[in-house]
């Protein structure tokens, strides 16, 4: 006699009864843990798209270079989910390092505000879609640890300055440093600007690191984003959990 353990995946309960079969003859069980949400599963599941683990690893796939559609293939799950999955999490998305936020001291920090993921002119991966339609990432980290603060999209430098001098006020955030920009000499005062290559080293390096992991931006590459809103939702997700140290 073989005697098999069933787990709730999810919470893994080992209160589990069975509960009738499905359609193609799987054994579908329930889990009967009052704390559980899940209720009724399957342990086979034939939909590799419901497993917990599964989820998990397409979300750390789409965060370290991997393709939607390699993702999908590897996964055995449909590009669909992998799309409503990530799509899923758009809401939770932050533009603020809040957990920095209140360790901060505004006297002793600098801002670099730079657009994140430079590269030459003709490239392809930074439009989205078709050529011609620039996506870009903007940063603003802090100067001496290189940490970022804050972060938003836009195409044009007029565009995410304000936001993300309305982001950085009630940080108390006065001092900015910014590459040669028309935008920024116009909408800062000129005692707290101070533009220059110098000061945006650091910015640079997190350009290196979102472009080596995150397929979407490398150059050269047939994994560039079909969409405006999953471009967003990919690198709002890896700034999310590399930047500011969330659980995505
Ligand atoms: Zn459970």
């Amino acid at each position: 006699m073989t005697f098999i353990a069933v787990q709730c995946p999810h919470c893994h309960s080992e209160q589990i009864v069975k509960r009738g079969k499905t359609g193609c003859g799987t054994q579908r069980s329930l889990c009967q843990n009052t704390g559980c949400a899940t209720g009724s599963f399957l342990l086979d599941s034939r939909n590799h798209g419901c497993v917990p683990e599964v989820k998990q690893s397409l979300m750390d796939r789409s965060l370290n270079a991997s393709g939607m559609r390699e993702t999908a293939r590897v996964l055995r799950i449909s590009t669909d989910t992998v799309l409503s999955e990530l799509k899923k999490k758009e809401d939770a998305l932050q533009s603020v390092h809040t957990a920095l936020r209140r360790t901060l001291h505004p006297a002793a920090v600098a801002v670099d505000i730079e657009r994140a993921g430079e590269a030459e002119m003709d490239e392809m991966w930074r439009f989205v879609g078709k050529q011609g339609n620039p996506r870009w990432r903007w940063h603003a980290s802090d100067h001496h640890t290189g940490a970022v603060l804050a972060s938003v999209f836009g195409r044009r430098k007029d565009e995410v300055l304000l936001p993300l001098k309305t982001l950085l006020e009630p940080l108390g955030l006065t001092r900015f440093s910014t590459d040669h920009w028309g935008a920024s000499t116009r909408h800062l005062d000129a005692d707290v600007h101070s533009p220059g290559k110098r000061n945006t080293q650091q910015i640079e390096r997190t350009h290196l690191t979102l472009r080596t992991r995150i397929k979407r931006l490398v150059r050269k590459t047939i994994c560039f984003s079909q969409s405006i809103q999953m471009h967003d939702i990919v690198i709002g997700l890896f700034v999310n959990r590399y930047a500011f140290g969330l659980v995505v």
